[in-house]
């Protein structure tokens, strides 16, 4: 099935700017990057936005019938405090304050990155590279970068020579800064800098004494830079050229900017077609962000264990709530928010019960083939899924009228909008249908009112040791209770 064939996709291309039609390099293929986690600390909500506004991305390009090679890094070395040069390495620095190896901070926060993606239901990449399984190539670009003339080696590191590349080509360009500008702002190098300029950037970094993460090269034992090892790993899989480079917009600088001043100094061309970059998550009114605590963690989500939240909210509702904004839209957590995706989210399933059971008529009065062209719409505008929810949610507004016998549905007119709705709703969007085989089933809502009444009664006569192994034995059921202001709640997990 290649319906790619019969849609014009257009994506916003943060190189130029601006909305551009999606021409991929290789005809039915497209070759996709996106940075993955620094794994030394579980991922908050944030962090899954990004990966989540990729996998919808990654999903509808597949509904599409295009073959994709999705490559998604994990970076497990490297990635110094404050994104910057000087500083320790965020893993080291973790293994340190727990007393155990790098490696088994990397193993710990890639196993709940997995199980998180996992329960927000997100496809596996076709590849997901470690930076440390990639030191050689990472090698062999800085010695063509240097052999170029666009880094320098000093005291075992070797630098990006921001200037000199920048007398050739235009750093700056993805950001839109302009190099002087970063130069009259930026504060003087002092005697003990490497840098000939404050603007260069390392690409290999020489290990001291006591650092653990290091490895031999032809200028002495270190570690690579940040930056290159996402230029390596993409060239390896994806090629010098390819087609969509991904990340969130908090990358752009530095990060994707010297990807580009790398690639274009090693193989002299541009390495990516289009850039598309994400928005953020914001948590009252500011960024989410592990460094400043200003976050939320999946887990507290599933749990309704964190004081802004009034109850637990299923994965499918998050993604519901994420996929209510347009990637490139800054989106706000709260309580009130997740409430009402929450609703939203319920009266959508609740629509795809009905048209189970809706009965078919010679005639329709709603144009479906029409209807399902609007839907392709808006994913062919740069994703729009806000728009494509509001086309679903008119689908449900028709499924509930012609249950009421308002309106009538043929039966070839019903199938395509099963086929349409479940295309849409679970295999582009990737939301799963936990309305019905959890929070919602009747009997369930019955039973668990039965348990928390016996466990109020405990805690009311005081007989704690009742009232915390009914607590304690849910838990590991999988189900958690929450005591809120206006009584108990469960979730399931
Ligand atoms: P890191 O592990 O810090 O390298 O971040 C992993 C990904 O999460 C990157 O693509 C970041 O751009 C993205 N990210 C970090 N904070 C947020 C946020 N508040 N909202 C959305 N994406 C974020
Ligand atoms: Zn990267």
């Amino acid at each position: 099935m290649q319906l790619y064939k019969n849609q014009s996709l257009r994506v916003h291309n943060s190189l130029s700017g601006k909305k551009e039609f999606f021409q991929p390099i290789n005809e039915g293929h497209i070759g996709m990057y996106v940075c993955g986690p620094t794994v030394y600390s579980n991922v908050h909500l944030g962090n899954c936005r990004t990966f989540m506004s990729f996998d919808m991305i990654f999903r509808y390009f597949k509904h599409l019938g295009f073959k994709v090679r999705y490559v998604r890094n994990i970076t497990d070395a490297g990635h110094l405090e404050n994104d910057a040069d000087e500083g320790e390495d965020k893993i080291a620095k973790k293994a340190k304050l727990e007393q155990i190896e790098p490696m088994e901070v990397v193993q710990r926060y890639t196993v709940d990155f997995h199980e998180t993606l996992q329960k927000f239901n997100f496809l596996s990449p076709s590849i997901e590279p470690t930076a440390t399984g990639h030191i050689i190539e990472q090698i062999e670009i800085i010695k063509e970068i240097l052999e170029k003339g666009f880094a320098y080696e000093i005291n075992g590191s070797v630098y990006f020579d921001v200037i000199k590349f920048n007398e050739e080509n235009e750093y700056g360009k993805l950001s839109g800064r302009k190099l002087e500008d970063m130069i009259a702002n930026t504060r003087q190098l002092t005697a003990q800098d490497e840098k000939r300029n404050p603007q260069d950037f390392a690409l290999w970094k020489k290990a001291e004494a006591q650092h653990i993460m290091r490895w031999p090269s032809p200028w002495g034992d270190g570690f690579p830079g940040w930056h290159l090892e996402c230029t390596a790993m993409s060239t390896k899989y994806l090629g010098e050229t390819f087609d969509i480079h991904g990340g969130g917009m908090d990358l752009k600088f530095p990060h994707h900017e010297c990807e580009i001043a790398q690639a274009e100094a090693s193989k002299g061309k541009s390495p990516v077609k289009y850039w598309l970059h994400a928005n953020m998550l914001t948590l009252n009114g500011k960024k989410m962000s592990k460094s400043t605590g200003n976050n939320i963690y999946p887990a507290e989500i599933m749990s309704g264990e964190n004081d802004i939240l009034s109850k637990a909210y299923a994965p499918s509702v998050v993604r519901f709530f994420m996929m209510q904004a347009h990637y490139t839209s800054i989106l706000d957590l709260s309580d009130d928010a997740l409430l009402a995706s929450e609703k939203g989210y319920h009266r959508l399933m609740d629509g795809l019960k009905n048209l189970e059971s809706i009965t078919t008529e010679a005639t329709s009065n709603f144009d479906i083939p029409a209807w399902r062209q609007k839907c392709y719409d808006a994913m062919n505008d740069d994703f729009n899924t806000p728009i494509l929810i509001a086309h679903l949610f008119d689908a449900v507004k028709h499924i509930n009228l012609i249950k009421e016998g308002k309106e009538t549905i043929s039966q070839e007119d019903k199938t395509l909008l099963q086929n349409t709705m479940d295309n849409f709703v679970f295999d582009i969007l990737g939301l799963e249908n936990q309305a019905a085989s959890k929070n919602d089933s009747s009997a369930m809502n019955g039973v668990m009112d039965l348990v928390i009444d016996l466990r109020n009664q405990a805690r009311a006569n005081k007989d704690f040791a009742t009232s915390d192994k009914i607590r304690d034995e849910l838990t590991a059921l999988g189900i958690q209770l929450k005591d809120g202001k206006d009584g108990t709640t469960f979730s399931i997990n």
